[in-house]
């Protein structure tokens, strides 16, 4: 697949937007802000708690973001794409 075609798949499945997920909130498209996880810890499950560092917050919802599962599978699938020559 040449880099256009790529460029034109990403675009069309508007993946763009999943390569940079966490920017804006997905419920009320607040901004989302880095925090602290000793911060919102009393909030998390307790898996999420073991396997997870890194946390963002919805500066108006109060909603709170990790990199899960699905982020990996699509920056994998990204990632693909974007080593093509
Ligand atoms: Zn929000």
């Amino acid at each position: 697949m040449s880099k256009i075609q790529t460029q034109e798949v990403l675009r069309r499945f508007d993946l763009y937007s999943l390569i940079k997920p966490f920017t804006r909130c997905a419920h009320c498209n607040g901004k989302l802000v880095e925090i602290d996880k000793q911060k919102i810890e009393h909030r998390l499950e307790p898996l999420t708690k073991q396997h997870y560092d890194r946390f963002l917050i919805c500066s108006e919802c109060d909603h709170i973001y990790w990199q899960g599962n699905h982020y990996a599978r699509v920056k994998r699938l990204v990632d693909n794409f974007s080593n093509e020559k």
